[in-house]
């Protein structure tokens, strides 16, 4: 079997042929936002002597959904000897802060601890529990 080149450099391979694999150059970069963005890990190779385009290509099954489903990895455990919480996004312009508290704070010392920049309020709060809306923006 032909051994076909996928990456810069490669030789092409596809029906013989001798081209050289080339890479499109990355557009609409953002990986200053969150790396690897889309543009960079989209397929870019090419050949310009056949014409063939490695974003033309039909996906490739994938080994990994043989397996077990992807699980996001177990929360870590909240600390309720202290006020401690996670973030879970909520609104472009506030997050939860989902949390424990240990039961002799009061509602105030809580959300002392709590309260962001912007400031914010509880949605819920009880039985060593809060929901705090914090505000981002
Ligand atoms: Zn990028
Ligand atoms: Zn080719």
């Amino acid at each position: 079997m032909t051994q076909l080149g996928y990456l810069e450099g490669d030789t092409c391979g596809r029906d013989g042929c001798e081209g050289v694999v080339e890479s499109h150059r990355v557009v609409n970069c953002s990986c200053h936002i969150s790396p690897p963005c889309g543009a960079c890990t989209a397929p870019r190779g090419y050949c310009e002597a056949c014409g063939w385009e490695e974003s033309e290509d039909p996906t490739p099954p994938l080994e990994s959904y043989k397996g077990k489903p992807w699980q996001p990895p177990e929360p870590r455990p909240l600390d309720p000897s202290k006020v401690d919480w996670r973030f879970v996004p909520h609104t472009h312009f506030s997050m939860i802060k989902d949390g424990v508290y240990p039961p002799h704070m009061s509602r105030e010392e809580v959300e002392r601890e709590v309260r962001g920049t912007f400031g914010g309020r509880f949605e819920q709060f009880g039985n060593g529990r809060f929901k705090y809306i914090a505000y981002t923006d």
